[in-house]
């Protein structure tokens, strides 16, 4: 066989973005017996494994012991990694389409929703997205400043971001100190004098979006008590019936907490369910409280629950308030977007233009299904959009780039990216912030901005080649 794909002419593959889903793409395409191929990874950071190191909670270890994995994959001699290369920037879809038999997005999702309700733009309410990417130190966000002097705190959604958030403003300094946290964000809550935080579910604990392990976990901490509201519990219509299930362990879990004796000084986290934000109040520009509308559930024929607001209104205080309400895609450029689902336009990973497959486009991972599941989710979408490429492959629908010399894009970004970090750049980098680490005690000090990864490698971080 001399086609694409084979040693005389090797697959030559773009993935653009080096989070979970750009590792796990990599990961099955290594997998294929008898197939020939070069990759080529570019991202946006010095540091690759996007969410892993900028998304998990730092109170998370476990969770983020995939990179091990994800390092494993990117030691593959046929992966070549183009760090601190920003597509959209330093590269457009032509460059992609003149180089690569098949381009792979994978670009996740890090945009905030909002709540749409008045007060929204008041200072001290913000993205949970954004206080997510501060507390690990990622560089777009180490300039956040968020006012930990205030006493309560209201986080909308109960999501396992919305539990992450709650737990991260609980957690003694003690056990902070124990994580990768920025170091600017260990500092800003070592000074915290939160007292109150307030998670608002617009639904019941059987609908919430969080998980069985991290709801019984927030009841775990130890300077914090988490209560709920024996009245809230009472609106929930739909009992899920299989005891096993995810909704009956969170319910049972909630019940738990709302029975619970209240005990100590330390700080309280207080679940809401079946209440919506209206409005967010303020006082001289700055938020001061949320105004809550309780919501009446309605179960559709087909079991899901539904809610209404009601007349019924109550006021919480809040100088901070975190929109904790799910994740958005952002648009990449010559690339078809659907906006209503903010997310690439794709059939099971196959990138389409209004429902016709653009040839040799892919997708995986948050920015072709939208912000769902948790990390592992990604192995299987990625596995699914491989399967495209590889049918595809078979049939020769692939891009014929003009130029498939890997030497080809290396002299491409040399003349555009003056600061490139390759895969051991990025392991100096690694290093050195395990090395700042040990010596304060903490697994690893992060760089919190661009400029300071790239002065490790002594380069010049002043910008773009041309
Ligand atoms: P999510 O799981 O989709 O949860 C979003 C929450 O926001 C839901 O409770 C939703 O309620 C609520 N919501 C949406 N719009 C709202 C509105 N206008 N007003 C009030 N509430 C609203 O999103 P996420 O928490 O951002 O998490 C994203 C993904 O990452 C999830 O798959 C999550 O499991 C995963 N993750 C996992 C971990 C972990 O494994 N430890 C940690 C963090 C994130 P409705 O259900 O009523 O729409």
């Amino acid at each position: 066989m001399n086609g694409v794909g084979s040693a005389g002419r090797p697959l030559r593959v773009a993935v653009v973005g080096a989070g979970p889903a750009g590792f796990y793409t990599l990961g099955h395409l290594f997998r294929c017996p008898d197939l020939h191929l070069e990759v080529d990874l570019f991202e946006r950071l010095p540091a690759p494994f996007g969410l892993v190191r900028y998304g998990v909670a730092p109170d998370h270890p476990k969770d983020k012991s995939v990179a091990r994995v994800f390092e494993r994959i990117a030691g593959d001699a046929r992966l070549r990694f183009f760090g601190n290369v920003e597509y959209g920037r330093d590269l457009v879809l032509d460059d992609l389409q003149a180089h690569y038999h098949q381009v792979v997005f994978a670009t996740g999702a890090q945009q905030e929703r909002a709540l749409d309700v008045p007060g929204e733009s008041l200072t001290g309410s913000h993205s949970a997205a954004a206080f997510v990417a501060w507390y690990n130190g990622h560089p777009d966000y180490a300039q956040c400043r968020f006012d930990l002097g205030v006493r309560d705190v209201a986080v909308v959604g109960a999501g396992n971001v919305a539990l992450d958030v709650a737990r991260l403003l609980c957690r003694t300094p003690a056990e902070l100190e124990q994580t990768d946290i920025a170091a600017h964000a260990l500092e800003a809550l070592r000074q915290s004098r939160v007292r109150n935080v307030y998670l608002l579910a617009r639904r019941g604990p059987a609908q919430a979006a969080f998980t069985p392990r991290e709801i019984r976990e927030l009841g775990e901490l130890p300077g914090a008590q988490v209560s709920a509201l024996r009245e809230d519990l009472l609106l929930d219509p739909a009992v899920p019936g299989d005891a096993d299930s995810d909704a009956a362990r969170n319910v049972a879990c909630v019940q738990g907490y709302a029975n619970a004796a209240p005990r100590g000084d330390g700080r309280r986290v207080t679940l809401r369910f079946f209440v919506s934000p209206t409005a967010l109040l303020g006082s001289a520009g700055k938020v001061t409280g949320v105004r809550l509308a309780r919501n009446a559930p309605r179960v559709n024929p087909d079991g899901s629950v539904q809610v209404t607001s009601t007349d019924a209104q109550e006021t919480l205080p809040a100088g901070l308030v975190f929109r904790a309400v799910g994740y958005r895609g952002e648009p990449l450029a010559g690339v078809p977007f659907d906006r209503q689902r903010g997310t690439i336009e794709n059939q099971r990973g196959r990138v389409t233009d209004a429902g016709k497959v653009l040839a040799g486009l892919y997708t995986a991972g948050w920015i072709k299904r939208g912000p769902s599941g948790v990390i592992g989710t990604n192995k299987t979408c990625a596995r699914d959009t491989v399967e495209c490429m590889l049918e595809d492959l078979s049939l020769a629908r692939h891009l014929q780039p003009a130029s498939p010399d890997p030497r080809a894009m290396d002299d491409l970004i040399a003349a555009r990216v003056a600061g490139v970090v390759r895969y051991s750049d990025w392991r100096a980098i690694d290093a050195a912030e395990v090395r700042a680490g040990e010596a304060v005690g903490r697994p690893r000090v992060k760089f919190t901005d661009v400029a300071a990864m790239l002065a490790v490698l002594g380069r010049d971080p002043g910008g773009r080649a041309s």
